[in-house]
């Protein structure tokens, strides 16, 4: 059986990450039938009139369960992300991004996994900014009782199914008393009503920083309002090696699109240099999804081939150069391929 999935390319790097992940998920016998939709600047470049074009939407509505390369936001003007417009419209209420090291990959820790879930559809991404008069504007952050609930919810449930023992939320309660301060009152009422056996801790979010560059491995599962996430996911990456190496999931109570946490990365769009790492780490996250709900044992068949290849890959030191290495962006694909058994 194929599982319909659509395949949103993205801009910058979108395209060349997505063709090397979808080679890879190819040769591990993954069973997945692409559709292919557009969205961000790809979209207008491909005759749509939108950035987030309706037919992209529809089709994820239909099947569930999207791939998805980064989008282009315009800074400081233009466009609204159409990132965060798409886990808004869809309620994509909880991004799931794994920060692990992986053997033979150096960097200056060792040992971490950690998990960041990010609450993905209001903070101060709710996108409601006013110039009250000239020279000063405001931007609204936005905290309610069912996000908060909801996204502390999603966390702990996460924890359990993963084994995992800990669930540390960040927040700036101390300042923001009433939005952050709704944020870990409905986290604690969650946990001490439902989840007690899993352990919980609120550190305010700049001690956090601290703490979590002075040992990362102290960390399981660390759950925070959208913004703080946004930020703290890639410092998490720069723990592990970078942006190349973590992989991403937007999860609703109905659909749910994959993506790893990295940009379009202009600086090196078009030159065969990105890491499709984190791309086909998301699909893997994609597989395992599919497997946990539609029974689908091939696809979990198919994910931990790809692990397997891509851990072995990384540990005989076939590098695409953000991790040191001379791979162009298809040879690591092969080196993955190559490791399928
Ligand atoms: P970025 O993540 O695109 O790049 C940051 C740095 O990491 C760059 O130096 C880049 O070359 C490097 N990098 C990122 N991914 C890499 C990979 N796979 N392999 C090797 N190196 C990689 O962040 P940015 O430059 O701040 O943003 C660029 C654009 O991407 C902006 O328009 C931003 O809005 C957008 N963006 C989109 C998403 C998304 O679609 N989910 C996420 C973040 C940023």
């Amino acid at each position: 059986m194929q599982h319909p999935t659509v395949l949103i390319p993205g801009d910058g790097i979108g395209p060349e990450v997505s063709s090397a992940t979808c080679r890879i998920l190819e040769a591990a016998g993954a069973p997945l039938s692409w559709q292919v939709h557009h969205a961000g600047l790809a979209a207008l470049e491909h005759g749509e009139k939108d950035v987030l074009p309706q037919s992209t939407m529809d089709a994820i509505v239909q099947h569930g369960i999207a791939l998805k390369g980064p989008c282009t936001t315009p800074v400081g003007g233009g466009f609204s992300s159409i990132n965060v417009a798409l886990r808004k419209k869809l309620n994509l209420y909880g991004a799931v991004r794994p920060v692990r090291s992986h053997p033979g990959v150096k960097t200056r820790y060792q040992g971490v996994d950690l998990v960041v879930i990010r609450e993905n559809t209001e903070g101060l991404y709710a996108g409601i900014e006013n110039e009250v008069t000239a020279g000063v504007v405001t931007s609204l952050k936005v905290a309610t009782e069912l996000a908060c609930t909801r996204i502390a919810d999603f966390a702990f449930r996460y924890a359990i199914d993963r084994g995992r023992k800990k669930v540390t939320v960040f927040h700036k309660a101390n300042i923001m008393k009433l939005s952050d301060g709704l944020m870990i009152r409905c986290a604690k009422k969650v946990h001490d009503e439902r989840y007690p056996q899993v352990q919980y801790e609120e550190l305010i979010i700049d001690a956090a920083c601290m703490k979590l560059v002075q040992d990362p491995t102290r960390f399981d599962v660390i759950m925070m309002e959208n913004l703080y996430g946004d930020v703290l996911s890639d410092l998490c990456a720069g723990l592990v090696g970078g942006l190349g190496v973590v992989p991403g999931a937007n999860i609703g109570d109905h659909h749910a699109v994959f993506e790893a946490v990295h940009g379009s990365a202009p600086d090196i769009a078009g030159k065969g240099l990105a890491n499709p790492l984190a791309l086909t780490m998301s699909a893997v996250m994609l597989l395992n999804h599919i497997a946990q709900t539609r029974g689908d044992a091939s696809c979990k068949t198919a994910a931990d081939r790809i692990r397997s290849a891509y851990s072995q890959a990384l540990e005989a030191g076939e590098f695409t150069r953000d991790l040191g290495g001379t791979l162009s962006t298809d040879a690591f694909a092969d080196a993955v391929i190559r490791r399928l058994n």
